[in-house]
């Protein structure tokens, strides 16, 4: 127990409750001298009131509150600015140290998925993604991973917007594997009963595939898995993800099923997503090729029409082609999903969340 609180170090710095899952913050209740069942008290008010102020959580003892504000602090950053799609998609932005993060809402029928980032920026630079053309700054915390959620959720009670967020997906900025350690800790949060309460098979990371993080996942924690496979073959692959030189398609996707067989919320298969690009990637030719490489894989395919971004070459594959490749696929007996592109006039969709200033879009300041 010790030698968890001394990584907090709290003799030096006071400690952001945001950074702490539900294991981490006993700890640190227990070395102030609290009872361990103070956490799920504490997480109670954190997550279910969006209570921030120590001075209101009256069940806990004056003398424990006391010792929480002068050891730590509760805090998540503001929402600096807001755009509003004509599809009811909303884009927010966090400025954190100066820099940019963004969070996507998008509400359907059915459900509400809040897109989140775990990174400022990513280092794999994959060449159909405005994230990845802007480089990398550095990962964000836990903190400022569950802040988004945290914002959104009181935003969105704040505007009687009563449909609640029911999903969750790491497809915002950055790679979620490459930020393994922070990354679980929050989806701890997000599937804690005293957290988020979301339940696994609701909660989606989406990687480009780092095979020794995405092993070790397997081992730490359960949630539905998307591979952005992108590519039928290592040659496709090579050319527009610099990462497939690194970990190819064979080691993905053999650490993709190791990931399935222990899984519990990818029953239904792990999700496949594939990037449709004109003359790339999208002939008739790619997609049987694409069903013999999954054909031992239980998955389901997401075709995701290529989202334009300023400087890019690629086009995306007109919507003839991306049926016809659906179709190959489905006729072999594949589940594929053409994905609906949703905020592309705020630039919200996939692959277009930057940490740059540029749009001239109308901003509301909020
Ligand atoms: N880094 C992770 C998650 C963030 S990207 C990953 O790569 O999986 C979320 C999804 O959007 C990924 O499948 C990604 O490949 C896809 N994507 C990136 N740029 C895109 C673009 N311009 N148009 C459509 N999808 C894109
Ligand atoms: Fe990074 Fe994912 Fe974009 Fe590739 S697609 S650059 S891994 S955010």
């Amino acid at each position: 127990m010790k030698k968890n609180i001394n990584i907090f170090n709290i003799s030096t710095s006071k400690i952001n409750l945001l950074d702490l899952n539900r294991q981490d913050l006993r700890c640190f209740l227990v070395s102030l001298g609290a009872k361990s069942f103070c956490a799920e008290q504490i997480m109670y008010w954190i997550y279910h009131d969006y209570c921030n102020d120590f001075k209101k959580m009256y069940n806990i003892s004056i003398k424990i509150r006391n010792q929480l504000y002068e050891k730590s602090y509760i805090f998540a950053a503001k929402f600096i600015e807001e755009r509003v799609s004509c599809d009811g998609t909303i884009k927010w932005i966090t400025l954190i140290n100066n820099q940019k993060i963004e969070t996507v809402y998008i509400p359907e029928k059915k459900r509400s998925t809040l897109c989140i980032s775990s990174q400022i920026g990513c280092p794999l630079q994959c060449h159909f993604c405005a994230t990845g053309k802007e480089g990398f700054q550095r990962n964000l915390k836990v903190s400022e991973i569950i802040a988004q959620i945290w914002q959104a959720n009181k935003i969105l009670k704040e505007k009687n917007i009563t449909k609640n967020i029911t999903n969750i997906v790491f497809m915002g900025m950055g790679e979620p594997l490459l930020n393994l350690k922070n990354v679980v800790s929050a989806l701890k949060i997000i599937l804690d009963e005293y957290g988020f309460g979301l339940s696994k098979r609701r909660v989606t990371l989406s990687t480009s595939g780092i095979v020794p993080a995405l092993d070790k996942l397997n081992t730490m924690i359960d949630v539905s898995l998307a591979i952005s496979l992108h590519a039928p073959n290592n040659y496709i692959r090579n050319m527009i993800m610099p990462i497939n030189r690194k970990y190819n398609i064979d080691s993905v996707l053999n650490s993709a099923f190791k990931y399935f067989k222990s899984s519990n919320a990818n029953r239904g298969g792990v999700t496949i997503e594939y990037v449709m690009l004109d003359g790339i990637n999208d002939s008739n030719k790619n997609a049987q090729e694409l069903a013999f490489l999954l054909r031992k894989i239980p998955s389901k395919i997401n075709l995701i029409p290529w989202n334009s971004f300023f400087g890019s070459s690629f086009l995306c594959s007109d919507i003839n082609r991306i049926n016809i490749f659906a179709n190959i696929l489905r006729k072999k007996g594949f589940t594929a999903m053409i994905r609906k592109n949703r905020g592309q006039d705020i630039h919200a969709a996939c692959g277009q969340l930057t940490s740059g200033m540029k749009s001239s879009l109308k901003k509301k300041f909020i």
